[in-house]
Formats: C-alpha cells, structure tokens, sequence
C-alpha cells in the first residue's frame, strides 16, 4: 500500500497514483524575515493545476544566479523553492528557483489563500486559482478576487453576474471574500447588495470602491 498524502490546499487525503500528477512545494531558505514559508506541502493531482497556473512562468536558477525566478529584477539575496510533479513515488520534474523577498510575500499569500480552512455552508461552491478565486451561491450571488499578483487587489459582490459591490482587501484576498459568505448566511438578506455594503464598512480589511 502506497502511504497517504494530505493536499494542501483542498485538505483532501490522496495516495499518489501511478495515473496522475502531484505536486510537492519545498521552500528551503527565504531573505524576507516576516516571511513565513512551509519546509514542505503536498497538492494533489486537481490543485496542483492551480500552483502551476501561478508557477508556470517562474524560470528555473542555479544556486549562482541573482536574477527572481518571479520577477525577473536582480536580487544580491534570494530564498529558494523547489517544486515537484511526483507520479506514484516518483519524481518526473523538479525545478529550483529563486524569489527575491517581494516575491516571497506573493508565494506567501498565493500559499495561505490556497488552503481551505472554513468549511463553506452548503449552497456555496469556491474554485481557487491565482486568476482569481470564485465563490459562487446556487448561480444568482457570487464574490470574486482578482488575481493574487494583480497590481490592484479587489473582491467583488455580484448579483446575477452585475457586480454591486467593489472593496480593496488588505491580507489574503480569499479570506476576505468569504467574510461575504459568511454574512449572506448568518443573515439571508432580500437585498444582498445593503448587506454587502455593510460587510465592507465593518470590515477593517476591506475599503470600499465606488
Ligand atoms: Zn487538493
Ligand atoms: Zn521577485
């Protein structure tokens, strides 16, 4: 019996198959102190899409290089951070790469917004993607964020794909759109879009976008 791998980012449980690609996220030396990155996480073969959507540009360095694997800006210190597609117990690819200490705050984020750590109420569905995650109530309510490296961070309420409420997120932008879906459901508003409002004005990680 193959062992047991837990997925980072769905916190579902998986054996490696010999059908399909997981990921493996080592993160062996970072420059940036406030910068908290995991030694190791595992993503199964469905998530690991999701880090490669983000990952997929990053050019691989050699432990001599001083240019950011993300960014391309020369950095005099940069972390590392391997990434491997594992099929069953084996390694299929691996990349070594650098981040300078901005982009380690970006790894930092697109790592903690990718876990799940609330289970969702029932009716609401959530796709994760560093294009922007998706929550979505039965088809007429939905909050989207903008991608994770966007220039200008938002989260959006829409009704019936109208967007009605626009608001600039401090911290995983994630974990501020669910703060809408935990309001919708302690409250069942007629009328999303005042309550919406309100979630923004009470919200310090949210500023409010006319
Ligand atoms: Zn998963
Ligand atoms: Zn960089």
């Amino acid at each position: 019996m193959s062992l047991i791998r837990r997925c980072h980012a769905c916190g579902d449980h998986f054996r490696p198959s010999p059908d399909r690609r997981h990921g493996r996220i080592q993160c062996r030396d970072t420059v940036n102190a406030d910068v908290t990155l995991p030694d190791q996480r595992f993503v199964c073969a469905d998530c690991r899409e999701t880090v490669v959507e983000l990952t997929r540009h990053w050019n691989r360095r050699d432990a001599t290089d001083d240019l950011c694997s993300f960014c391309d800006s020369p950095a005099t210190e940069t972390g590392r951070v391997d990434l491997t597609s594992i099929v069953d117990e084996r390694v299929v690819s691996q990349g070594r790469y650098r981040l300078c200490s901005e982009c380690e705050v970006v790894f930092e984020t697109f790592l903690t917004d990718l876990y799940v750590d609330i289970d969702l109420p029932d009716p609401w569905t959530h796709r994760p993607s560093p294009d922007g995650a998706v929550f979505e109530r039965e088809g007429d309510l939905r909050v989207e964020t903008t991608p994770l490296a966007a220039a200008e961070p938002r989260v959006r309420l829409f009704i019936e794909s109208n967007p009605v409420v626009e608001a600039v997120p401090t911290g995983p932008p994630r974990a501020r759109a669910r703060e809408f879906v935990a309001a919708f459901e302690a409250f069942y508003p007629d009328e999303p879009r005042p309550l919406g409002e309100d979630v923004v004005a009470g919200n310090p990680g949210l500023r409010g976008v006319r």
